[in-house]
């Protein structure tokens, strides 16, 4: 059974410190099904203007990825131009052309509607509950959301949440969501909400995961090289569901080795711009990392 995954496949311009991309492909839903079809089939629902060609389409083809639901609408695809300074921690949003993006109502295939993992990529809550309205009974929903939601749709993003099993966001958004600036009280009070388990994203420091087990760390791998964050959320929400897929368990051992395994795909990522390092990606190389993320935080007590 393939994972579900609607959200925003886009067009990125983006700007770090080490050079500068021109509308290359990025988007969530494109970042997470890369990721997640190392490990699951994937179905992926969004929607693209008639700018968006077989050049951009190849990225999806190859791979375990179904596109059948992509919708093309006459117009523009969603662009998004960003900019990074040193610090990749924080981004600046330079300006985002929703473009047919901004009628997008997505329509779930029939054949995708008893999809066991469900990943709701960052858009509107409203949409992301007309998501779940349309599918069967899903073992793991997944959720990704931002700032501009918390504040703008905080009722319909309660609604959301109380249906949703793992809400991947990063700490500032936790702050804001929950209240609560400590981050363990921002936790609890996000798994009243609905999620059982909050991951929660810290860039460059890696991810805090609260569970009913209770918490789990991961740091982010040392890289020599980082190029472009972008799409690393997603990236990681790819390799984190997408393991959970192929393992079909949610116990405790299974989510800690997913979020090394989403920890592992988000440091390629950021390795190249937009998807480019992902696209080369073997599975004998996403092994060998995992394999290093162990050593990495083993020790010996006395
Ligand atoms: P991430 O770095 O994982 O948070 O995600 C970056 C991706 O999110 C980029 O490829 C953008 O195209 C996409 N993106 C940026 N802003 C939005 C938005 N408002 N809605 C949906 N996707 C967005």
């Amino acid at each position: 059974m393939s994972i579900l995954v609607v959200g925003s496949v886009a067009f990125d311009t983006v700007e770090t410190p080490f050079g500068k991309a021109e509308k290359v492909l990025g988007g969530s839903a494109s970042f997470f099904s890369v990721a997640a079809s190392f490990f699951a089939p994937v179905s992926l629902v969004g929607v693209v203007g008639d700018d968006f060609g077989e050049k951009e389409l190849a990225a999806f083809r190859g791979r375990d990825i179904d596109v059948s639901g992509l919708e093309r609408m006459d117009g523009k695809t969603f662009h998004w131009r960003g900019k990074y300074s040193y610090d990749l921690n924080a981004r600046e949003t330079v300006c985002t052309d929703l473009n047919v993006f901004e009628f997008f109502k997505p329509k779930i295939p029939a054949a995708y509607r008893e999809s066991r993992h469900v990943f709701l990529g960052n858009i509107d809550p409203v949409l992301q509950l007309d998501v779940l309205a349309q599918v069967e009974k899903p073992e793991i929903v997944a959720c990704d959301t931002m700032n501009f939601w918390i504040s703008g749709k905080p009722e319909e993003l309660r609604k959301t949440l109380e249906r949703v099993d793992v809400l991947l966001i990063n700490d500032a958004e936790a702050r804001q969501l929950s209240g609560e600036w400590n981050v363990v009280k921002a936790a609890r009070a996000i798994r009243a909400m609905g999620p059982r388990t909050l991951v929660l994203k810290k860039g460059e420091h890696g991810v805090l995961m609260f569970s009913d087990a209770g918490s789990f760390a991961a740091p982010a791998y040392p890289l020599e090289d980082v190029f472009d964050p972008t799409g690393a959320g997603d990236t990681f929400a790819g390799g984190f569901l997408g393991y959970l897929a192929g393992a079909g368990d949610v116990d405790e051992p299974t989510l800690r080795k997913a979020v090394i395994m989403g920890s592992t795909l988000a440091s390629f990522c950021v390795e190249a711009f937009s998807l480019d390092r992902l696209l080369r990606l073997t599975r004998p190389e996403i092994d060998d990392r995992f394999r290093l993320f162990k050593r990495l935080t083993h020790f010996e007590t006395l």
